[in-house]
């Protein structure tokens, strides 16, 4: 009886946590180090798995020192590193230092477990499927697999939960869309309503013509911004992105689809020698770069820019295994150079305006290369101006239009 009582309230305990996790709304993961499962299950926080600093060290074998301010990690090799919560930074032991979000919950600070690992020397690995994150440093692990099978009870558990939370996400997703479109409509007729005005205004303007602006590289610590400066001149962009730094920057991510600008693939390495090693590593990182967009914002792209543009290594194999695959692939017909002249906005202005009008005058649709970096935010207020001024609209590259390469593939 005393037996039964016990388990009861056990139960009655656990399912407590599990809701209490679920209306808190994040996902988790099965988190196996080597060969065994963890009671800890790293929460997904802007497109990575975080858990307490403690917790962490001590699958990692890891000794944890310092202030909550200022901790220091240390294992048995000498690696260590060093984390500021405050200023979101980790220090490296060869003493570099990179920019992550380290958010702090009751008291606990979190901390990205891959990112962490790896600088442990573990091996990590995720399967989206069964959410099982793997940290490996012993030989002859079980294949993943394998360690779902054996495992079968804490896979089920982790999945339903999720499942759980995305039935309440999307049903929260419903109802947030259709207040949109409510909103929507109701200033579409407001509007209307001051059309007479501005037709009179506009009258010796000329009609609107397209132009495509498309930023690669990001996102970035500055894709912010950049999405400010858009708004500000009404412009929608396509942005080529690169899936390491969507990780980063999911917030980012999200919001500019939430924005209306269009997400959309530059791969994952951005390394000349890996991306174009064969057909099937580019698909594979087009394809990687696509998870990580669909994790960070719930979307996917068919829409693809391979780095440094498709001419000359995106030869015909290339470009058939990835249109195979439902890609189309873009490029641009006006480069800012903004890479290049990074201090010279005027070169850049010059560059982009003499470009467009040739094109204008042929009768061809500009898509305009520009990078999702600091100094380009320097120089896009003025050519979004003046293209505005000019009569110019900023429209999204889309999977319907015929694709614009330096290769006509017009598939
Ligand atoms: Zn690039």
């Amino acid at each position: 009886m005393y037996k039964k009582l016990t388990l009861m309230i056990i139960i009655v305990f656990c399912m407590a946590v599990v809701q209490t996790a679920a209306a808190a709304g994040n996902h988790t993961a099965l988190l196996g180090v080597n060969d065994h499962v963890s009671d800890i299950q790293p929460e997904l926080i802007e497109g990575s798995y975080y858990m307490p600093v403690r917790d962490l060290a001590a699958v990692l074998s890891v000794q944890v020192a310092g202030t909550p301010d200022d901790i220091a990690l240390t294992d048995a090799n000498y690696t260590s590193i060093t984390l500021k919560p405050p200023a979101g930074i980790m220090i490296k032991t060869d003493g570099s230092a990179i920019e992550i979000k380290l958010p702090v919950q009751s008291g606990k600070t979190l901390v990205p477990v891959a990112l962490i690992a790896r600088e442990f020397g573990y091996l990590v690995t995720y399967q989206a499927e069964s959410r099982l994150l793997r940290l490996i440093n012993a030989p002859g692990v079980q294949t993943d697999d394998i360690f779902v099978q054996q495992n079968q009870d804490a896979v089920v558990k982790n999945k339903e939960k999720n499942d759980r939370l995305d039935q309440e996400i999307e049903a929260e997703r419903k109802i947030k869309a259709e207040e949109a479109r409510k909103e929507k409509l109701k200033k579409e007729q407001e509007q209307k309503g001051q059309k007479g005005r501005k037709g009179q205004e506009q009258k010796d303007k000329p009609a609107k013509q397209p132009v495509y602006l498309s930023f690669d590289d990001g996102p970035t610590a500055h894709t912010d911004q950049l999405l400010d400066i858009l708004n500000k001149y009404e412009a929608k962009a396509t942005f080529f992105m690169l899936g390491n730094h969507i990780d980063t920057y999911s917030t980012s991510v999200k919001r500019l689809v939430q924005e209306g600008h269009q997400p959309a693939l530059h791969g994952m390495t951005h390394i000349k020698s890996k991306f174009y090693l064969s057909p099937a590593a580019a698909l594979q990182e087009m394809d990687a770069d696509n998870e990580h967009l669909y994790r960070a914002a719930k979307v996917k792209s068919k829409l693809i820019r391979p780095p440094y543009g498709s001419k000359p290594y995106l030869v015909q194999s290339y470009r058939d295994k990835l249109i195979s695959h439902g890609y189309h692939l873009w490029d641009w017909n006006v480069d800012s150079e903004d890479w290049k002249y990074k201090s010279n906005s005027k070169a850049v202005y010059n560059r982009v305006m003499n470009q467009v009008h040739a094109l204008h005058k042929k009768g061809i649709k500009p898509i305009i290369l520009f990078h999702d970096q600091a100094e380009t935010l320097k120089v896009l207020p003025s050519v979004l101006a003046e293209l505005k001024r000019e009569g110019y609209s900023f429209e999204l590259i889309t999977p319907e239009m015929t694709p614009v390469n330096f290769w006509h593939d017009v598939r």
